[in-house]
């Protein structure tokens, strides 16, 4: 049995994608996530102090408002929450086969379906459509430190957090000072008796204001027709007004790095501490930090910022350069992610055998970010170069979706065999966006997980979201060669 449209992954992304193809009239669709309840990354993402720091009127799907945010920012369970409610409300559960983690998509060009298979399954599925929504920060990435695998005592990544640790009493090490370390050492310094953070670089850090949503204002976004529109659109262009500091190199960004020297100045009293704690490159190159906690928890009692480089892993702790070895209880990686930057995560294979990792090797790229030609039917959400660094990241997915599900819905109802990008339009589109990605901030020379070892960006889109999400407001059919079902020669359709 064939089935029209196969998810993977039960993440915002994956969830989504079915809720827009149900109102588009696809509703035969099947998701399938690896793990054992939907959330993607905020399900994974459960460590002390784990919030999103964009927005909720904007980290939210516009199909799927809620008028009960608690606060201007919201922690992840409050997430994972909005998340479950959305597959109540749309009624997504029935769809959803947990337990089934992908070990390769295969595509059949003779009945243009693809055919998906499970580690420890030996059922595979086949489906007409496949949407890869596993997402970019799914798997956890622990640093290639010598001795890191000696170690004796507890090791605990961010994104796979030890409920059942207790860190009272602890000597705790925290490697990383990125957006997770920074929402993570606030709360650890609360209940170690020692913590200690292992900075390799400083970044660009914010003050970030969360405020409580009043009673009022939650009756306000229920009641009054447009009010959630209204904030959402007045957050939005908040976001989309930085990109002009952040995104390009500009005088703008000058102003972005003025106002966090002095959110650095009022939080941190000591000169010497200052100029660790001080980036050397332009605001925007990696992810700004949104934190007002971060700085007061370096300077607690119990807490040491430690500059010197990592020499190894000692089986009691970490050693540093300068021959110092400091023990530990446990060692917390806020380490990041194997982003999807290069190769795939499990094989993918195209039109005559073709294969997806081997393309993707130097580096991810694709159609206007969600399709690959040689590929046909086949679509990713937040695929290369669909990262923002200055707005939502569900302004971009909500376009994705969308875009995915106008194709599939057109597919299915005319009832063709394949669609598959056209390799010019494909090459077009990124000889464009990497000649973009040239004057970007991103692209200003510092180590991020933005960029390949050998620098090339396959991770962010150059420019504004309203450019992002305007790509991909239309189906360019012309972009596409489409395959119709009674074995005729490639037909080319224009409109
Ligand atoms: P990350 O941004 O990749 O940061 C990893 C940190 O680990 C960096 O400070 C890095 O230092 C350090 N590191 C890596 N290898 C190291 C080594 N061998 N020795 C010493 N330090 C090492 O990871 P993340 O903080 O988990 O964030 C990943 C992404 O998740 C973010 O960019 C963001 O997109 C998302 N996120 C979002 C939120 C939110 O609020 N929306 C919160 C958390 C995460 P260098 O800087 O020197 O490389």
């Amino acid at each position: 049995m064939t089935i029209s449209v196969a998810i993977i992954g039960a993440g915002f992304a994956g969830i989504g994608a079915a809720i827009r193809l149900r109102q588009r009239g696809v509703d035969d669709v099947v998701l399938f996530e690896r793990g054992t309840r939907v959330g993607g990354t905020w399900r994974d993402n459960t460590y002390p102090g784990a919030a999103c720091d964009i927005p909720s009127r904007l980290y939210s799907y516009s199909f799927a408002q809620n008028p009960d945010w608690s606060h201007t920012y919201s922690s992840s369970g409050e997430i994972l929450e909005y998340i479950d409610r959305m597959v109540e409300d749309f009624g997504v559960a029935e769809q959803i086969r947990f337990g089934h983690e992908v070990t390769g998509v295969e595509y059949d060009a003779d009945t243009g379906e693809w055919t998906i298979r499970f580690a420890g399954r030996r059922r595979a599925v086949r489906a007409r459509s496949v949407i890869v929504a596993s997402g970019p920060l799914a798997n956890p990435s622990l640093p290639d430190i010598r001795g890191i695998d000696d170690y004796e005592g507890r090791v605990i990544h961010s994104a796979r957090w030890d409920h059942d640790y207790d860190f009272a009493g602890k000597r705790v090490a925290v490697v990383g000072t990125g957006a997770s370390a920074v929402q993570i050492v606030p709360e650890l310094v609360k209940t170690a008796e020692a913590v200690k953070v292992f900075q390799r670089t400083p970044g660009w850090v914010l003050p970030r204001v969360n405020r409580s949503t009043s009673g009022l204002a939650k009756r306000v976004f229920r009641a009054v027709p447009g009010a959630q529109e209204l904030a959402r659109s007045a957050w939005f262009w908040a976001h989309e007004s930085v990109a002009l500091g952040v995104v390009w190199n500009t005088p703008l960004t000058r102003v972005v790095e003025s106002v966090s020297a002095l959110h650095l100045r009022l939080q941190v009293d000591d000169p010497w501490m200052r100029r660790q704690l001080s980036p050397d490159f332009a605001a925007g190159c990696k992810r700004l930090l949104m934190t007002s906690d971060y700085y007061p928890a370096l300077q607690a009692d119990n807490c040491t910022l430690v500059t010197w480089p990592i020499a190894r892993i000692a089986p009691r702790g970490i050693r540093t350069v300068e021959g110092i070895e400091h023990r530990f209880d446990a060692i917390v990686f806020a380490t990041g992610f194997e982003v999807g930057k290069q190769g795939t995560p499990y094989p993918i294979t195209g039109l005559d055998g073709r294969d997806l990792g081997t393309e993707w090797s130097d580096g991810a790229f694709a159609y206007r970010s969600v399709a690959v030609s040689g590929y046909p039917n086949l679509f990713f959400t937040f695929g290369p170069n669909s990262g923002p660094g200055h707005n939502s990241a569900l302004v971009y997915m909500e376009a994705q979706i969308d875009f995915i599900s106008d194709v599939i819905a057109q597919r299915e109802r005319a009832g063709w065999k394949a669609l598959d990008v056209r390799a010019d339009a494909q090459e077009r589109y990124n000889r464009d966006l990497q000649r973009r990605l040239g004057s970007t901030t991103w692209n200003s020379g510092c180590r991020s997980w933005y960029l390949t070892d050998d620098g090339f960006n396959a991770t962010m889109f150059p420019g504004f979201a309203t450019q992002y999400v305007n790509q991909l407001r239309r189906v360019d059919l012309q972009d596409f060669r489409i395959l119709v079902h009674d074995r005729e020669p490639a037909v080319a359709v224009s409109r």
